[in-house]
């Protein structure tokens, strides 16, 4: 059942549509089970009802005819019922409906599993027997297991499906659609599809065409080569450690790559139009797909190595379009699980969008989209990536949508909001150099936090006093190995500079997690619960004494810098680290002779385990900052960067809430210098909440700044006061939300956090 479960499962996710999804579904369960009939109903939203879609045995005619009310026929009542129905005599129970069209007359076993997708029936799996049996309970849990697993998928062929049907139907006119995400980053981006070829996924290749075929050849001819050189260095290197049959393996691959039918089939598909990477993946999955269904295990197991050596060349051509793509003016970018290293080395300037379909609101890449202000969402599973490439795209990053193909209706009213949003910017541009003092006199600061070079000068623009959080790793991430300490040091200098008098914070390196360097991966079954931040730092003195020494000679002379810790979850931890420090700065001051002061060292507070000791950590260290991005996964249980669980994260929750009391009020006992440098400061209601709680320094991105300051303008310290006082009483965020939504509706407050809706 396992072999058959995985097979199923691996040619659904390589089929490139919904009714090849469908098709595969219903004839290789229908053989799993030796049933006399597998079909699979869909919900149609339009008319809602349960619509056949597909099956093997039942009359291919009734397909799209037989179409079920909501708690009609057996099928509406496992839908509505969410739960599977296991009947002997199906034409005996009450709900039961004929369809002589489909002719079911001699089938009496029913299984009906409904097919759920993030608590969504999208439909109904129904098995059906000519014997009067039940099927066996076995039976009713593979089902069920085979729906679980292809929900997603089906889900994604609906989308991807209904986009193709709408762009085939509109014969060159505007249909559009609309598919979701989670909002990561405020405002309105129109633009071009440009799909970033981050992924070597064979199925999520673009259908894309080409006019010049003969150098599309051409380009073919050198992946395949490059390829086939890297299997024969490889097996040279391993010809010692390996038997003679698993090297016969590497001549096997290099036989393939050289194969004149492979070769031949591909060339003549690009000869025809297609581009060397359609062409390519879409010959590749064909053999994978054969070799899956040989009954030879040996010749089965090939099909593995044809998808290896697939996504081999297919890194090669993606190589190659990257270097030779030219981003449009108006780009959105879009790709399966984009980093935030993607925009280290992209002309930023002409990014109106990013969406990625993995990630959520607090994955690096959406923080720093932020720090740019380039709308974006994240989390967009449902996008039917490998149609967009070169379609017009409006990325609502308020609500979270993204809409291909927009009307012309649809685009005027995106403009008029894009219109209204940049009149908003220049009026709150008015506010830059006043101070941020609340009503009833309470002054707060407000930093900025940076990492890209691209926005210094708009941090700069922001008012910002100070930087409350310099992410080092940033930088890291645009290199092939480790900067020296001299290339870090004018990195720093820049940055220490460009802020010069105000003081700028450094976070020292903060890898892990979902923050990867390229030339420093780290494979682990729970990123974030593993080698992460102040852990790798101290793991590696080496690494993270050279960082120190790069920000103590940058400072020389400025004398801005000040030192945090990222992930501090002990005061051994903390202690370890502020030892290395020590040792840097006397290094440089004693043996090398340089004129530095040292500087503030401070540690982060956003693991559970710090919140407990504010006070010994206090004692030890000049400043705290809560990093609320983590210190809220860490609370919640909720991973930030995973779309599935992201409507739990939510640093409003009372929870969090209560945390950031606790740390306050130690903090101010110990008379600590604190802040609050995760995203919960840039959000105009987390930051009333928090000056409420009695913070007094709020870092966030520039883009997120001025609408801050704008409402703590407004908002009196002591309705901020009690505000914090009664979230702290409440059950669940939806109710700290809504308390927010009704003490601080006012019209000229929600524009802040609320956009208008499109
Ligand atoms: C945080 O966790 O809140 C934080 C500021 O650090 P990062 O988002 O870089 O993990
Ligand atoms: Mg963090």
């Amino acid at each position: 059942m396992l072999a058959n479960l995985r097979a199923i499962v691996q040619d659904v996710n390589s089929a490139r549509s919904l009714p090849e999804v469908l098709s595969i579904i219903v004839k290789e369960l229908k053989s799993a089970l030796s049933a006399g009939v597998c079909s699979v109903y869909l919900f149609d939203p339009r008319d809602q009802r349960y619509v056949l879609m597909a099956t093997e045995g039942l009359r291919q005619t009734a397909i799209g005819k037989i179409r079920l009310g909501m708690r009609e026929g057996l099928v509406g009542l496992v839908a509505a019922r969410e739960e599977p129905l296991n009947l002997q005599n199906a034409d005996q129970h009450a709900n039961f409906v004929y369809f002589e069209e489909a002719g079911e007359a001699p089938y009496h076993s029913f299984l009906g599993v409904p097919i759920i997708h993030q608590r969504k029936v999208l439909g109904v799996l129904v098995l059906q027997q000519t014997t009067e049996r039940r099927f066996a309970s076995e039976e009713e849990a593979f089902v069920v297991t085979v729906s679980a697993q292809l929900s997603g998928a089906i889900a994604h062929a609906e989308a991807t499906g209904v986009l193709k049907r709408l762009s085939l139907s509109g014969r060159g006119k505007s249909r559009e659609a609309t598919f979701h995400g989670i909002a990561s980053c405020p405002g309105i981006g129109i633009g071009r599809a440009v799909l970033s070829a981050q992924s070597s996924d064979l199925t999520l290749v673009p259908e894309r065409y080409c006019t010049d075929s003969a150098s599309e050849i051409k380009l073919f001819r050198e992946a395949l080569d490059a390829a086939k050189s890297d299997m024969q260095n490889l097996g040279a290197g391993l010809q010692e450690k390996l038997s003679s049959e698993e090297f016969a393996l590497f001549e096997v691959y290099i036989r393939m790559l050289d194969d004149s039918s492979l070769v031949g089939e591909v060339v003549s598909a690009i000869e025809s139009g297609q581009a060397a990477q359609t062409a390519w993946s879409a010959v590749i999955l064909k053999h994978v797909k054969t070799f899956r269904k040989m009954d030879d295990v040996y010749l089965r197991e090939r099909a593995a190595d044809v998808s290896d050596l697939g996504k081999r060349v297919l890194g090669y051509l993606q190589k190659d379009s990257m270097t030779a793509a030219v981003l449009p003016r108006r780009a959105i970018l879009v790709g399966e699980d984009l980093s935030a290293a993607v925009l280290a080395d992209i002309p930023v300037n002409r990014l109106m969008g990013i969406i990625s379909l993995k990630g959520s609101s607090n994955s690096h890449l959406a923080i720093v989209a932020r720090a740019l202000g380039i709308p974006t969402i994240m989390g967009a599973t449902n996008l039917p990536l490998a149609e967009l490439e070169g379609q017009e795209l409006i990325v609502d990053g308020f609500k979270g949508t993204v809409i291909s193909r927009p009307s012309r209706t649809c685009r005027r009213a995106y403009l008029q909001r894009q219109r209204e949003e940049k009149l908003l910017n220049k009026d709150l541009e008015k506010l830059r150099d006043i101070p941020c003092e609340m009503p009833g006199g309470q002054r707060i600061a407000l930093w900025v936090n940076t990492g890209l070079r691209h926005d210094t000068l708009r941090s700069l623009r922001s008012g910002a006093e100070a930087v409350g959080l310099y992410r080092t790793e940033i930088p890291f991430f645009m290199r092939s190995s480790f900067p020296t300490e001299d290339e870090q040091m004018a990195i720093y200098r820049e940055q220490l500079q460009a802020f010069a008098p105000r003081s700028v914070t450094m976070r020292t390196l903060d890898i892990g997690g979902d923050k990867a360097l390229p030339y420093f991966p780290i494979d682990e079954e729970n990123p974030f619960l593993g080698w992460r931040g102040i852990r790798i730092s101290l793991d590696h003195p080496e690494i993270f004494l050279v960082q120190i020494r790069a920000m103590l000679r940058a400072a020389e002379g400025l004398e801005n810098l000040r030192i945090m810790l990222p992930m501090i979850s002990s005061v051994g931890e903390l202690e370890c680290a502020l030892d290395l420090i020590d040792r840097a700065y006397q290094e440089l001051t004693t043996e090398e002779g340089l004129r530095i002061e040292r500087p503030p060292v401070g540690a982060m507070i956003e693991v559970p385990a710090a919140v407990y000791q504010v006070k010994a950590l206090s004692r030890r260290v000049r400043f705290l900052s809560v990093g609320t991005n983590d210190l809220t996964q860490y609370l919640l249980a909720v991973d930030r960067n995973n779309p599935r669980v992201a409507n739990l994260y939510n640093s409003l929750h009372p929870s969090v809430l209560q945390a950031l009391n606790i740390i306050c009020q130690q903090a101010n006992a110990a008379g600590c210098e604190l802040s609050v440098c995760g995203e919960l400061a840039g959000d105009p209601l987390g930051a009333v909440l928090l000056t409420g709680l009695g913070y007094r320094h709020l870092s966030m991105s520039a883009s997120g700044l001025p609408k801050v300051k704008s409402m703590l303008l407004q908002v009196p310290y002591s309705l901020a006061k009690e505000l914090a006082q009664r979230a702290l009483k409440l059950s669940d965020a939806a109710a700290v939300e809504g308390l927010l939504a009704r003490e601080l509706g006012r019209p000229e407050l929600t524009k802040l956090y609320q956009p208008s809706v499109v």
